[in-house]
């Protein structure tokens, strides 16, 4: 079912999917914002309805540069087919309705992005779809619990925002014994890191806001598959259900920031690399989550399913929520704000804002520590970034320069 194209990945990124020509000799794709598509004849037009030629009907269902976007996307992917979608959110809500019915069970994994777990706890679930909770680091809780009523099984790889991580290829050996997809958020990798189909995932699903856009400029997604899943999410999840249609400026936004994601990832990982270790040498910090780290429990894992470790970290401070706050309000050049994969270090605290959804006992049931926070490791010059941390740590806990460790610094290149 995957197609797997000659070219290398930074190649593709910056080719697949359109020729100049196209564009007459527009070295950048042209960007379409017609909503409607002008057939010759009825005849014509009844005809693109039953999926009979290739013309464009409405923009609800793809437009010329949605295309260029979707063939480039699908071969980062190594898919059959993607979709373009306005949003993250857009493609997950997507795919889920049009794969599940009242009765269904989908079981997710325990740690996920926070609007995911409230589309499953407050959404789905309320619409007859029975929703389990499973930590899928254990691919044995998977077997246990699967069953005939079982058609999706859900996980993020990292998770967001504690680091977990998950086995796909274990996962994909229990879900094809059963009439079950395996559906993977990739967001946190991108397929320049981890390409989940090749692993045996049915469906990869990414917020393009990320790291793919990288500029923190747009908001969109994709869902990646077989060509047969994403005909069917395209005209029923998306065009029926959701609605969430990309824009042809932020197609065009995207397709320029995927032309450097290879190499911004390159720098976003050896720059997290630095930062990790600065954190987890640091007398301040209680726990450092970073699938870099010599200590980090999956680090097998990570080697075997990931070609390099990353940019987000997550670290909790030998400190209580207030001061792990202060920390984070002290300070000065990175900034406190969700989202991620953005040139800009970004720093924030799931517990107040981004998994603020989840009630007390929700965030311990879900292993996410009130005092856990989650760092996007951006692209400045990595000894500034420390720095920052730095001068943060010194003003929280108000050590005299005598008694702070200065081993962070020494490791910066
Ligand atoms: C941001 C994010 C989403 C949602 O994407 P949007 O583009 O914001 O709708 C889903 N999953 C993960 C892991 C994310 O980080």
């Amino acid at each position: 079912m995957k197609t797997k194209s000659e070219a290398h990945f930074a190649t593709q990124a910056i080719h697949a999917g359109y020729k100049v020509k196209q564009g007459q000799g527009s070295l950048t794709p042209p960007i379409h914002i017609s909503s409607t598509y002008a057939f010759d004849t009825v005849e014509q037009g009844a005809d693109a309805f039953q999926g009979e030629n290739d013309r464009f009907i409405y923009a609800r269902l793809g437009s010329p540069s949605q295309q260029i976007l979707e063939q480039r996307l699908s071969l980062l992917e190594q898919a059959e087919a993607a979709l373009a979608t306005a949003s993250g959110m857009g493609a997950i809500s997507a795919t889920m309705w049009s794969l599940v019915k009242p009765g269904d069970e989908i079981i997710a994994d325990l740690s996920l992005y926070g609007c995911t777990f409230s589309y499953l706890e407050h959404g789905l679930k309320s619409f007859g779809v029975k929703i389990t909770y499973l930590n899928l680091s254990n691919p044995k809780n998977l077997t246990d619990h699967i069953s005939e009523q079982t058609k999706l099984v859900y996980s993020e790889t990292p998770s967001n925002p504690n680091m977990r991580l998950i086995d796909i290829k274990a996962l994909s050996e229990i879900t094809n014994q059963y009439d079950c997809k395996l559906m993977i958020d990739n967001t946190y990798c991108t397929p320049y890191l981890q390409n989940p189909l090749v692993l045996g995932a049915d469906l990869v699903v990414h917020s393009a806001t990320k790291y793919l856009g990288g500029h923190g400029d747009l908001i969109a997604g994709f869902v990646a598959g077989s060509q047969d899943d994403i005909d069917h999410i395209r005209m029923f999840g998306l065009k029926d259900m959701t609605g969430a249609v990309i824009s042809g400026f932020d197609v065009s936004l995207l397709l320029r920031g995927l032309k450097t994601l290879h190499v911004r990832m390159d720098r976003h990982c050896e720059n997290a690399k630095k930062v990790a270790d600065f954190l987890h040498q640091s007398s301040y910090v209680k726990n450092t989550f970073y699938p870099g780290l010599e200590n980090f429990p999956q680090r097998t894992l990570a080697a075997k399913q990931m070609r390099n470790t990353g940019g987000m970290i997550a670290f909790e401070l030998n400190a209580n929520r207030e001061q792990s706050a202060q920390f984070v309000n002290n300070l000065k050049m990175i900034l406190c704000a969700v989202s991620l994969g953005d040139a800009e270090t970004l720093i924030q605290h799931p517990a107040s804002m981004t998994h603020s959804t989840y009630t007390e006992e929700e965030l311990l049931a879900h292993l996410i520590s009130p005092t856990l926070i989650r760092l996007s490791v951006g692209l400045e010059h990595v000894e500034d970034i420390i720095a920052d941390l730095n001068q943060a740590f010194q003003s929280v806990f108000s050590a005299s320069a005598d008694d702070f460790p200065d081993k962070g610094l020494a490791i910066s290149a």
